[in-house]
């Protein structure tokens, strides 16, 4: 004779798996683009010393695999202090953290005054020849 088990797991069942409460933590700490310094190195806390001829001892850059997730502007080297109208010229790591965050900076160096000087939509730059202001 047969005596077959007949309790039920019907509930087990429909509960395995389930999420109680949906709470499930997903949002991540935002976690801020790399950066370095202009070369490629390591930002130390004195890189804004400023040397001699008015410029920083070390410029902070977006970190190549930043760089490297694509431009928003076109890579552009030069720009015009308007104030003098002298051109300087940048390297290529500051000019391509330009054309990926156009926001990056609040100011940038002329090499006419020997200062540096807002950049952004009431900053005092363009881009040479052009006038689309420098940071915006
Ligand atoms: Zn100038």
């Amino acid at each position: 004779m047969t005596n077959p088990q007949t309790t039920s797991d019907k509930s087990a069942a429909y509960n395995e798996g389930a999420s109680p409460s949906g709470d499930v933590q997903v949002v991540e700490p935002h976690q801020p683009p790399r950066t370095t310094l202009s070369d490629g190195t390591q930002i130390y806390p004195e890189h804004r010393s400023l040397k001699e001829n008015g410029q920083q001892e070390g410029y902070v850059v977006l970190a190549e695999e930043e760089r490297a997730k694509g431009f928003v502007r076109p890579v552009r080297r030069s720009y015009v202090h308007q104030k003098c109208g002298v051109v300087t010229t940048m390297g290529q790591t500051l000019a391509e953290t330009y054309a990926r965050d156009p926001y990056f900076y609040s100011g940038t160096f002329c090499c006419g005054c020997g200062k540096h000087f807002p950049v952004g939509e009431d900053g005092e730059f363009v881009w040479d020849k052009t006038t689309e202001k420098v940071g915006t």
